[in-house]
């Protein structure tokens, strides 16, 4: 054919033995293997969707909004919608009464936008959004793909296994270097001392927070201290 480059490497060329030339063996050689997969090997397909498959926990399906005593962990916080690449995500927050301050008035990802990297649930703050084990998503229009609260709101409950997952990848390390304390997620800063630092309402040069916390124990453990020494030299 005209235009068909020719193999004209030759050079180190493996010669063909005489039944290698025959090809027929080399065939029915392929074939035994073959056929010796269908028996040996296990079996790696499903009958879908008869048959489902359950993935494991560090699998990476649809985000969903973590609901815990009937309501979003989220607060409307904005991160994951910055950190979707291909902004996926929207949100409008409103303000509430009690510690958490801020929920999402309404909160949507566009399905046919996420591409199911897990970035949402990396820099939630809350573990609010987090990759479920769902992936058989269809969709008869756009508008369908669009899910609302009302499709990504799932319990607690049945997130457990991702929960899990996700406490145990956590870096060991984290919080190693300070008094971290997990308590501490206080999802508002009112009434805490450092509005009260904004506001001028505390001493200048009043220890805070923590600190203020620690020296009295310093200082309560000092007062024992002395106290115990004092009740040593009375009793000598
Ligand atoms: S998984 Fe990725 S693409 Fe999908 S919503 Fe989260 S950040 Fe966006
Ligand atoms: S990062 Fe978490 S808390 Fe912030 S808006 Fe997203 S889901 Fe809500």
């Amino acid at each position: 054919m005209p235009g068909t480059p020719l193999n004209t490497a030759r050079e180190n060329e493996r010669k063909l033995n005489f039944w290698e030339r025959l090809y027929l063996p080399e065939i029915f050689k392929g074939l035994a293997w073959s056929a010796s997969k269908i028996w040996k090997e296990p079996l790696y397909t499903f009958q879908y969707p008869e048959e489902q498959w359950y993935p494991p926990d560090s699998y990476r399906g649809r985000p969903v909004l973590v609901e815990e005593d009937g309501k979003a962990r989220c607060v409307s916080c904005n991160l994951c919608a910055k950190a979707c690449p291909p902004m996926a995500i929207s949100m409008e927050a409103q303000e509430i009464e009690g510690p958490k301050e801020r929920e999402p008035a309404w909160f949507e990802i566009d399905m046919l936008r996420c591409i199911y990297c897990g970035f949402c649930e990396e820099v939630c703050p809350e573990e609010a959004i987090v990759m479920s084990k769902e992936y058989d998503l269809t969709f008869e229009n756009r508008e369908e793909a669009i899910f609302k609260m009302d499709r990504l709101l799932v319990v607690k409950e049945q997130l457990e296994d991702r929960l899990n997952y996700l406490e145990r990848q956590r870096n060991p390390e984290f919080g190693a270097q300070w008094d971290y304390d997990q308590t501490n997620n206080r999802h508002s800063l009112r009434g805490t001392d450092f509005l009260a630092h904004l506001s001028g309402e505390r001493e200048a040069g009043e220890p805070e927070g923590r600190a203020r916390e620690a020296e009295a124990r310093e200082a309560g453990a000092r007062e024992d201290g002395e106290l115990e020494h004092g009740a040593l030299e009375a009793g000598s």
